[in-house]
């Protein structure tokens, strides 16, 4: 089928294994997806990449894991995180989860605001107003999530679901306290996220706020950032980078943390560090 046709190049494919303990990413393009794999052997994939990306992932899955998922997990839902999802939910025959405030932008009632094309500069930027914000209608498999604090999913126990908006009003990330790893969607990056295709390239990992162009609450990103601050993680995999894991880990992210809140208070908008 046409949707599964590939315009990115393969060379912008690269796998991210060994994150932590059954952790491993695919990154496509600028955008991550990962595998959550239990000891059981049964998995969960987080976040569903860019239009086209349904063949990439696929094979990614088959090559390694020895089934399908059990469920799509999104963290919130920007095209580039969920833009596979239908097809590879019709795929697997799985729920796709989400947080409820999420829910209109994934069933076609509503789209996220217009992005702010002025945030941030770079080709990203640019390009924001014609990248699409929607409708997506994932209704047919759609599944809401528990939205109160601390909740988890079966399907990924030991995993704590940590709400953070302000990218978009439900996005969540996923901590697991027994080796502190986090996985956190776009509540922040590891590399410059107004331009991407030249990070993709080569950039050692630093944090950076969320997407600009498209976030809506800068102050709940802020709550958000020291949310995940406060939860002393020592493994990070960010929806945009690449994953950071060492004992520095902690202090660059409290230290990042009091960077972007400085910056939210000189202006509104926060650009890029
Ligand atoms: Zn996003
Ligand atoms: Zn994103």
């Amino acid at each position: 089928m046409a949707q599964t046709e590939v315009p990115v190049s393969k060379s912008l494919l690269v796998p991210i294994d060994d994150i932590a303990e059954g952790v491993r990413g695919l990154r496509i393009g600028f955008v991550n997806v990962f595998g959550v794999t239990r000891s059981d052997g049964s998995w969960t994939l987080i976040d569903a990449g860019v239009p086209f990306s349904a063949g990439l992932i696929r094979s990614w899955v088959d090559k390694h894991f020895s089934s399908a998922p059990s469920a799509i997990v999104l963290t919130h839902g920007h095209f580039d995180h969920v833009s596979a999802a239908s097809e590879l939910g019709d795929h697997w025959d799985v729920p796709i989860y989400a947080h409820p405030l999420e829910e209109p932008y994934l069933t076609g009632q509503k789209e996220y605001p217009p992005p702010n094309a002025g945030a941030g500069g770079g080709l990203m930027t640019l390009m924001s107003p014609i990248l699409p914000r929607g409708p997506v209608d994932l209704s047919k498999r759609l599944r809401l999530i528990d939205a109160s604090d601390n909740a988890s999913l079966a399907e990924m126990p030991g995993w704590k679901i940590v709400q953070t908006p302000g990218h978009t009003p439900g996005h969540i990330s996923f901590f697991r306290p027994s080796d502190k790893t986090l996985l956190v969607g776009d509540a922040f990056c590891t590399t410059k996220p107004e331009s991407f295709f030249d990070a993709a390239i080569a950039q050692p990992p630093e944090l950076h706020g969320p997407p600009a162009y498209f976030t809506s609450d800068w102050s709940a990103a802020l709550q958000s950032i020291r949310k995940l601050a406060a939860l002393h993680p020592l493994i990070l995999a960010p929806g945009h980078g690449k994953p950071l894991a060492g004992r520095e880990v902690e202090a660059k992210l409290a230290t990042f943390a009091k960077v972007f809140a400085r910056d939210a208070e000189n202006d509104a908008k926060p650009k890029a560090h």
